[in-house]
C-alpha cells in the first residue's frame, strides 16, 4: 500500500515538473502595444521584466504594462522556488495609430505662454509624485468597468495635432458626455490625487488600483473624493466637465503602469469584471 502511494506520489511530482518547466508562466491579455498583461507564475517564484523584480500577489500573479510604442518582443525571467531561472520571450504586435486633428482648443494651451510654465512644471511634479508610490493593494484584480455611458470620441495612442500644431500622442480613451455627467470609478482603489485646476489637464484625479497601475481622470468640473480616501468600483468620484485643454465636455480616462501608459479599452479586457 506504501509502495503504491509513494508511486502515485513520485507520478504527481514528475507530472509537475514536467508542467513548470514546459509552461512555467501564463499571461492573459492580448500581446500588442498598450497592453496590459496579467501573468501568472509558481507561488513563490519571482519575476523579473527590463532586470526589476514585479510584486506578486500570493497566488503569484503580476501585472506587465506594454508602452504605445512598445518593442516587438519583450522578454520576461522566472526564478522558481529552487532558484532554477528560465527566460521567457514573447512577440508583441506593432499597432497603427490614428491622426486626430482637434481645432478650437484656447490658443494658449497649444503654445503656453512663458508665465504659465512654472505652473505646468508644478502640475506634472504633483501628477509624477502621485503616481511614484507603489502599493501592494490588488484592486486591479477585481475588473474594470467603462467609467460612464456615452459616445468615445478619442482613443489611445492617436497623434494629436491641435490647431494645427502636432503635439505628444492621446493617451486616454475619451467619452463624450455633458457637463455634470457622473465619472464612476472603473474599479476600486485609493484616490492619490485630486487637483481642481491644472494647466492642461483642468480638473484632474488619479486613482490607484495597487502594483503600480492607476487611473487618471481629465478635464472634470467637480471631484466628489478627496485625497487619500478609498473607492469602490461604481462610485460616483467625479462630474465631467471642459476644464483645461478641450474642446467641450468630455471624460479623458487615461492609465498608467509605472511610467507606461497603457490603453484602457485593453485593461477591461485583461482584467473584466467577472
Ligand atoms: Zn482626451
Amino acid at each position: 500500500m506504501t509502495g503504491l502511494r509513494n508511486l502515485i506520489a513520485l507520478l504527481v511530482a514528475c507530472l509537475t515538473a514536467g508542467e513548470l518547466q514546459a509552461n512555467p508562466m501564463t499571461l492573459q491579455g492580448s500581446l500588442q502595444q498598450g497592453s496590459l498583461l496579467l501573468g501568472t507564475v509558481e507561488a513563490g517564484s519571482s519575476a523579473f521584466y527590463r532586470g526589476q523584480s514585479l510584486p506578486l500577489t500570493a497566488e503569484g500573479q503580476f501585472l506587465l504594462g506594454l508602452g504605445r510604442d512598445a518593442p516587438s518582443s519583450i522578454e520576461l525571467r522566472i526564478v522558481d522556488l529552487d532558484g532554477l531561472q528560465t527566460v521567457q520571450k514573447f512577440a508583441v504586435a506593432r499597432r497603427e495609430y490614428p491622426i486626430q486633428r482637434v481645432n478650437g482648443v484656447p490658443s494658449k494651451t497649444v503654445t503656453p505662454p512663458e508665465s504659465d510654465l512654472a505652473r505646468i512644471r508644478n502640475d506634472s511634479a504633483l501628477v509624477k509624485s502621485a503616481r511614484k508610490e507603489i502599493t501592494a493593494r490588488e484592486d486591479f484584480l477585481d475588473g474594470f468597468q467603462i467609467p460612464l455611458v456615452g459616445p468615445v470620441t478619442g482613443v489611445y495612442g492617436s497623434q494629436r495635432v491641435y490647431n494645427g500644431v502636432p503635439k505628444s500622442p492621446h493617451y486616454g480613451v475619451d467619452y463624450a458626455a455633458p457637463t455634470g455627467t457622473e465619472v464612476l470609478a472603473p474599479a476600486a482603489g485609493v484616490v492619490r490625487l485630486a487637483h481642481r485646476d491644472m494647466f492642461y489637464s483642468g480638473g484632474t484625479l488619479i486613482v490607484d488600483h495597487g502594483h503600480g497601475l492607476s487611473s487618471s481622470f481629465l478635464h472634470l468640473s467637480d471631484i466628489l473624493v478627496a485625497e487619500g480616501s478609498r473607492v469602490i468600483r461604481g462610485q460616483p468620484i467625479a462630474k465631467v466637465g471642459a476644464t483645461g485643454r478641450a474642446t467641450g465636455p468630455h471624460l479623458d480616462w487615461r492609465m498608467n503602469w509605472h511610467r507606461e501608459r497603457v490603453d484602457p479599452q485593453l485593461v477591461m479586457k485583461t482584467l473584466p469584471v467577472q
